[in-house]
């Protein structure tokens, strides 16, 4: 049972118990704060990702300081795969290796999101916060200070009392459009107007990874790519980025067999590397690709946003986890060091919101470098020399 909140000032209640959500209870608990974390899913650890999907993140080391500070580090490397830079596949079947860095201490490394979830939920509870599963925010009354949820198993509704909420609620974040009835956010979303689709490259024949597992692959093709990330299970979790319009799109290529056509026109080399093109292509659903910039992330000391609830961003520079767990960090020093919790809030936002715009203009301009410049020859020159 969630203790009366009001008989403390250091209880916090957050919003999704997702990346950012599990990390930021993490952090708050082993500073002493008692955490309550409301979540829309079922336990995930309940389940298992067994059956899953398998869907992957790079991390990089804004994320992994981290998941140091929440002594989730080594649990999360256990599992993570190296990648040492890009592997781009030209379109006559040619590879070119571009580091990331001159050695193995400069690389990002692949991870999957819903190991990664389990993983942080186990460690966040060992810490001492309280998670609440499926219990997802309907509405807030920040008057009297209390949220109300609801259970998506049988429409239940059930209400708690909050001294703060904390938003990790992801893109969609309910707590966001709660706050925006109280208080003018800024809010615009810019749509990029290209799509994904995840499809998968299983494991070769004799159990091992069936192209060089330690790399991010890259296959650009000018408007669109496609990119691979590896998983420790031996498999590739594909994504397939192509524009809404014109062709080739989603427009165009609409079902398993386009897909094909597609593919062996111009990822000839991956072709049979995918198996379950076809089949992957048609069940997996398209994700859209958006930005969302707000002026505002909190609404004095009742309510603050972290991660894609605060600015969501375009995968392409892989650092939408990253920079939601820096997030986290930097919310848990400011309400540490300060008691008054809206200035705590406020220098959040003043410290958090320009790096998150920095970053989401860097997430749009690698769209660009990903499916254009990596195999622009005087583009690999250019890096060759810088490599030197
Ligand atoms: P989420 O991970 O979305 O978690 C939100 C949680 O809140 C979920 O558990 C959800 O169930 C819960 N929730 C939602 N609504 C409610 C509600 N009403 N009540 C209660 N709970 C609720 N980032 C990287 O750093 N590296 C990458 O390589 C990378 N690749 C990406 C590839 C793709 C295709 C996409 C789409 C994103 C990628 N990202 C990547 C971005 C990354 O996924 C996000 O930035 C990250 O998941 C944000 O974490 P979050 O905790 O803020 O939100």
């Amino acid at each position: 049972m969630p203790h009366n909140p009001q008989d403390s000032n250091r209880h916090i209640t957050l919003i999704g118990a997702g990346l950012a959500g599990a990390v930021l209870a993490t952090l708050l608990a082993r500073r002493g704060w008692q955490v309550d974390v409301y979540e829309k899913r079922g336990d995930p650890r309940l389940k298992g990702y067994g059956g899953g999907r398998s869907i992957n993140l790079a991390l990089a080391e804004r994320g992994r300081h981290a998941l140091r500070l929440a002594g989730a580090d080594d649990a999360v490397m256990a599992q993570a795969v190296m990648m040492r830079g890009r592997m781009v596949h030209f379109l006559d079947g040619r590879t070119d290796l571009q580091r990331y860095g001159r050695d193995d201490s400069e690389v990002i490394w692949s991870v999957h999101r819903g190991e990664l979830n389990v993983i942080l939920l186990d460690i966040a509870e060992r810490a001492g916060a309280h998670l609440h599963f499926d219990r997802g925010l309907a509405s807030v009354d920040f008057d009297a200070r209390t949220a109300t949820f609801t259970d998506p198993r049988d429409g239940s509704t059930h209400t708690a009392g909050f001294v703060s909420l904390v938003g990790a609620d992801g893109a969609g974040s309910a707590l966001r459009g709660a706050m925006a009835s109280q208080t003018e956010l800024g809010e615009r979303t810019e749509f990029l107007g290209h799509s994904y689709k995840e499809l998968e490259i299983p494991p070769a024949a004799d159990g091992g990874f069936s192209i060089e597992p330690n790399a991010l692959h890259i296959w650009p093709r000018g408007r669109y790519m496609c990119i691979a990330l590896p998983n420790d299970e031996r498999t590739f979790t594909v994504t397939l980025f192509l524009p809404n319009e014109g062709d080739p799109s989603f427009a165009t290529v609409r079902n398993g067999a386009e897909a094909r056509a597609l593919f062996e026109r111009d990822f000839a080399d991956a072709v049979p590397l995918i198996p379950n093109l076809e089949r992957d292509f048609e069940r997996n659903p398209a994700g859209l690709l958006a930005t969302l910039y707000l002026d505002s992330w909190h609404l004095d000391d009742r309510a603050v946003l972290v991660g894609d609830a605060a600015h969501a961003m375009v995968p392409f520079h892989g650092q939408g986890m990253n920079c939601a767990f820096e997030d986290c960090v930097a919310l848990a020093e400011h309400l540490d060091r300060q008691p008054d919790r809206a200035a705590a809030f406020a220098a959040f936002q003043a410290e958090r919101l320009p790096n998150a715009r920095a970053i989401q203009a860097m997430a749009l301009e690698n769209y660009l470098e990903m499916r254009d410049r990596v195999d622009d020859d005087d583009y690999l020159l250019q890096r060759a020399l810088e490599r030197a």
